[in-house]
């Protein structure tokens, strides 16, 4: 059974009436509260064995917001016509002082302030003439109110009259006149429609501004104790995932409100959110579709469950995780970029590729839903969910950081790795599906401005070892420009250190070309460095591992954000987040850029 078959129609005048005559916002607020509660208690009691029920505020709540009401079709019902079914029904004669005040009822009247509020001077006309007491339902009068709305829409005269009739009959003039301000629209109680979503839920607004759906705000928003966020987000169906908001590195410390925060890894791949119960598994992408047929629903199917499914801890039965798919390159240990061309959501099974999921929140646990935490206390859970597998199931890492100056370190040191950025977050931050500003979640890119710089192509003239597992591999490039020879058509015969770059493993062909390199690289001893035609500043500042010769080298283009003052190379400048393209097995190893064009580019730069 509804509730609002139960609640009396002069319930919900009463308190309109109450909300009306109170002073000021929040004793009016508190009326509705009072109104509300009651309702809500009562509801509980009868739906206690229905916890789905669709039954909810709703048929009260289309009465209160009549201007956002949505489902009922519009009565097409002005004052004017409201008038003249009045005095018909109430066989008033046409020029009778009653009459007279519905019809001209924004004529100054006795009863002053009433004037040009037609609800107001209905109520002194239908004072005499209604029931004391009201007798209809809350639910009684909607339907009412819906055969008025069908029936004037269908030009059925007679069945709105009867209906009017019907409500006339059943109702004291006090409700009447909540009833014509109803069908007007407008109910001037003085609490406006935030104050009245605020009272029911501090999510209503949000809510509706989005669906535009009272009905929804009402069913979905019933417990005024669930939030929003954890609504949207159950086992098994899809929801939009939480957004970044790209910022200016200059943006950050103020966002995260000067505190501490976490910069991630930005994995450029596939957004997907893993949901599991026991063995059952189902992936979305960020529009909801359902990828389980790629990844698979079972341990034994797909090009990622199988692989994962044994490294939840035991105490992991449902889950709900967020985080990027992205393509894992076994051979050279890395994670390809989304610019190396493939389709991680369509991956056929002889790839080279193997699919890696690189988790970075989670949002429901054994049923336990976490959005409402903050992210600090989210990552903690996910420390103890699962083991993480090498090219398979990955652990997003985060580093706390609170300045600028860190943030620019580390975006140095994602574009060194060749990932396009970072994300950074507020600790604090709770989850909130699709949203992206304020969310508390940034994605800093360096500022690559069009135009700004070209690319420039330059020689590799030496490599530096990376860390750990990637000690035997040369991880970075140290990069020069040509002294242009004074004889025309002659071959540079020197070279100035210039900048130092990623060496991106990611690229398929740079990694054939390092193969290319490998023969000619010879120690660099910067004890006691060689004599090449390579030159470096004082100090030998920048030393790398390894050198090659020029001539049996390769030219790499190299995009930049800008062109900085720099003591550590040779030409006295260097590239502030360089980022290498390509490999340009085009050009000759003297195509390089020279020392003079470099010299025309900073100017140029420093022009704009
Ligand atoms: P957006 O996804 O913000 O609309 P976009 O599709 O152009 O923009 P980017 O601007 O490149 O993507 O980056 C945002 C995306 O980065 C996120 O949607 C998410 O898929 C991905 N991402 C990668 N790593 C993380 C991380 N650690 N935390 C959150 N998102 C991440």
């Amino acid at each position: 059974m509804a509730v609002a078959a139960t609640v009396p129609f002069t319930h919900l005048c009463t308190m309109l009436e109450g909300v009306d005559r109170a002073k000021g916002k929040d004793n009016k607020k508190k009326v509705f509260k009072e109104f509300l509660d009651k309702w809500r208690e009562f509801h509980n009691s009868v739906h206690k064995d229905d916890p789905n029920t669709e039954d909810s505020f709703y048929p009260a709540m289309r009465l209160i917001l009549p201007q956002c009401e949505r489902e009922r079709i519009a009565y097409g019902i002005k004052e004017f016509t409201l008038a003249k079914y009045y005095i018909e029904i109430l066989g008033l004669a046409k020029d009778s002082p009653d009459a007279l005040k519905l019809l001209k009822y924004r004529a100054p009247s006795h009863a002053k302030g009433e004037a040009g509020d037609f609800a107001a001077v209905a109520y002194f006309v239908l004072k005499n003439r209604c029931p004391e007491k009201g007798s209809l339902t809350i639910q009684e009068v909607n339907d009412l109110l819906d055969s008025i709305a069908t029936n004037n829409a269908a030009k059925n005269k007679e069945e709105v009259r009867r209906s009017i009739l019907k409500l006339l009959r059943s109702t004291s003039a006090m409700e009447q006149k909540w009833l014509i301000r109803m069908i007007m629209k407008e109910l001037k109680m003085g609490m406006n429609q935030a104050g009245v979503f605020a009272v029911f839920h501090p999510d209503a607004e949000d809510l509706f501004n989005v669906t535009n759906s009272l009905a929804k705000v009402c069913t979905d928003l019933r417990d005024p104790h669930v939030r929003l966020n954890e609504i949207a987000i159950s086992l098994f169906s899809p929801f939009k995932p939480m957004l970044g908001q790209r910022i200016p590195l200059d943006g950050v410390e103020k966002e995260m409100h000067h505190e501490m925060f976490y910069i991630e890894t930005k994995f450029d791949g596939e957004r997907m959110l893993l949901h599991k119960d026991g063995d059952t598994y189902k992936y979305f992408s960020r529009s909801g579709k359902d990828y389980t047929h790629q990844f698979g629903a079972h341990p034994l199917e797909g090009s990622l469950t199988p692989y994962i499914h044994n490294s939840f801890a035991s105490h992991v039965k449902s889950c709900i995780l967020d985080g990027e798919m992205v393509g894992y390159n076994p051979q050279t240990k890395s994670i390809m970029s989304k610019g190396d061309k493939f389709d991680i959501k369509n991956m056929a099974e002889d790839s080279d590729l193997q699919t890696m999921y690189c988790v970075f929140d989670i949002l429901l646990l054994n049923g336990q839903k976490f959005a409402n935490s903050p992210l600090r206390e989210r990552v903690d859970y996910l420390d103890k969910l699962f083991t993480p597998i090498e090219g398979r199931l990955f652990l997003g890492d985060r580093k706390e950081a609170r300045t600028k100056a860190e943030v620019i370190d580390a975006l140095n040191e994602a574009i060194d790795r060749r990932e396009e950025g970072l994300v950074i977050k507020y600790p604090g931050s709770k989850y909130a599906p699709d949203k992206r500003k304020g969310s508390g979640w940034l994605k800093v890119k360096p500022e690559y401005v069009d135009g700004l710089m070209d690319q420039v192509d330059v020689v590799i003239v030496g490599g530096y070892f990376g860390k750990g597992r990637r000690s035997h591999m040369i991880s970075h490039f140290l990069c020069a420009v040509a002294v242009q020879s004074t004889t025309p058509g002659e071959k540079p015969a020197l070279f100035h250190t210039f900048c130092r770059v990623g060496s991106g493993y990611t690229l398929k062909e740079l990694y054939q070309m390092g193969q290319k390199l490998h023969p000619h690289w010879r120690v660099f001893d910067k004890k006691k460095p060689p004599k090449t035609n390579i030159m470096f500043p004082s100090g030998y500042k920048e030393a790398p591992d390894v050198w090659i010769d020029p001539e049996q080298s390769l030219i790499v283009q190299i995009k930049a954000a800008e062109i900085i003052e720099s003591d550590k190379f040779k030409t006295g400048c260097t590239l502030r987040f360089p980022r290498l393209e390509k490999v340009r097995d085009d050009k000759e190893w003297f195509d390089c850029m020279t020392l003079e064009e470099l010299d025309d580019m900073r100017k140029n730069a420093e022009g704009k």
